[in-house]
């Protein structure tokens, strides 16, 4: 992409980084990705080159065996693997979020033990909130752990954990008794390591098979049941128990950033195909680019593209230099998901009937973009925590 989606002020090790992934992408991923994507595959030897790339731990502290590369770094890596295929940011997206938990909040004992082996890909995390009654109502969780002699038990049932299968470490937020008042002070993040795979993985936790889904195929989503599971009390995010609602929050903060860049990839793809499409497809004796509504139609797409990419960088940005982003990180996925559907549609249309065979790559696209509207909080629940950030700034004096 010569001209969209460009970051000013990047540095050298920035530049040759996304240099080296969109080389990737384009040769790795975008070839295989429809046929993987048909297949529901999950995509083994690509988390292999991302393995080898040190994609895994991009922005895992250097100390730790890391890149220590930035939030910026990392979104800007997430747009051009989405670009390629959604799926595969995926498999990386939730394992950044828990290291980025482990960073900010683990015990030092906590980030030796797992971060180095993070870095090397050999522990994959994946995180849990949502249950079968509720996603956007996180303080609402039901599935408890009670404190006993020797650790903790955990009872309930987690819904919606992409990656479930295929990680072996998982950030699982449940309620605890820590007699305060709100309820998200009840809340504690649990590190659960299990075997990859599905089925009674350890006694009394179960990874039911995965989720059938409409598209983000190829990476898994599970549910997760705990029967009497036992976990010791080291294990807690952090050490000490009702932080979990802090810790998953600061983590889906970044989620949030690093799906808007999932869509900003997403619409970017979208417009080169239809920009692409439109100079060869040929209707009244013309190229059909040269009809002016479809010429318009790139000029909108373009500008969305750009404006999405623009306001994923600026949220970056932000969360990298210490400053809370979560009105902007909000605005980012808000935007950028909503744009994306909008392109994602627009480059369909162009495609005419093709758009609609399985054979053209914006049929995909389209079965991708809507899940972005919704994980890591629904379009709705960005309005909430946008409206409320600004009315913390905006307090009328009257
Ligand atoms: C493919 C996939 C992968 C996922 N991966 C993960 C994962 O790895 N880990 C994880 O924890 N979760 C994951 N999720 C869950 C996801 O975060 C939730 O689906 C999402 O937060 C929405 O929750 P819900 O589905 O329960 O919808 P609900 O909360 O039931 O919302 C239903 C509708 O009501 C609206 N609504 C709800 N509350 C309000 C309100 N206060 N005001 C206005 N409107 C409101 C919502 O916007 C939505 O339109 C995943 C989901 C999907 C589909």
């Amino acid at each position: 992409m010569a001209r969209l989606a460009q970051t000013a002020g990047l540095t050298d090790i920035q530049e040759e980084i996304l240099a080296t992934v969109r080389t990737f992408v384009d040769k790795e991923i975008i070839p295989h990705a429809q046929t993987l994507e048909h297949g529901d595959t999950y995509p083994a030897d690509i988390v292999e080159g991302m393995k080898e790339m040190g994609l895994f731990g991009l922005t895992i502290p250097e100390e730790y065996g890391g890149l220590g590369e930035s939030l910026l770094t990392y979104a800007l890596v997430v747009e051009q693997i989405a670009r390629g295929w959604m799926s595969v940011s995926g498999v990386i997206n939730t394992h950044f979020i828990v290291a980025h938990m482990l960073k900010q909040h683990g015990t030092p004992e906590q980030k030796q033990k797992y971060l180095p082996r993070m870095a090397a890909g050999e522990v994959r995390g994946s995180f849990s909130m949502s249950e079968p009654e509720l996603g956007s109502d996180v303080a609402a969780i039901r599935t408890k752990a009670v404190k006993g002699s020797n650790g903790y038990t955990i009872n309930g049932q987690k819904m919606w954990l992409t990656n479930g299968g295929t990680s072996n470490l998982t950030a699982v937020l449940v309620k605890t008794d820590e007699g305060a008042e709100k309820p998200h002070q009840n809340l504690t993040t649990f590190l659960v390591e299990k075997p990859e795979g599905y089925g009674e993985v350890l006694p009394g936790l179960t990874i039911p098979g995965k989720i059938d889904k409409m598209g983000y195929k190829g990476v898994d989503t599970t549910e997760m049941v705990f029967d009497g599971f036992e976990i010791a009390a080291d294990q807690v995010l952090g050490g000490a128990p009702g932080q979990g609602f802090r810790h998953m929050m600061d983590g889906v903060e970044v989620g949030r950033v690093n799906v808007a860049a999932r869509a900003c990839g997403i619409a970017i793809r979208a417009f080169e195909l239809a920009i692409e499409y439109s100079q060869q497809r040929r209707t009244f004796g013309k190229a059909i680019v040269e009809h002016q509504a479809i010429a318009f139609k790139l000029a909108e797409m373009a500008t969305k593209v750009e404006a999405a990419h623009l306001m994923m960088v600026n949220a970056a940005r932000l969360k990298d230099s210490g400053q809370r982003n979560d009105v902007e990180a909000g605005m980012a996925k808000l935007i950028a998901s909503e744009y994306c559907a909008e392109v994602t549609q627009e480059s369909f249309r162009i495609h005419g009937g093709y758009g609609y065979s399985k054979e053209y790559e914006i049929e995909r696209l389209m079965r991708e973009a809507p899940f972005l509207l919704i994980g890591e909080g629904t379009s709705e629940i960005q309005k909430t925590i946008i409206s409320r950030g600004l009315l913390r700034d905006y307090q009328s004096r009257g």
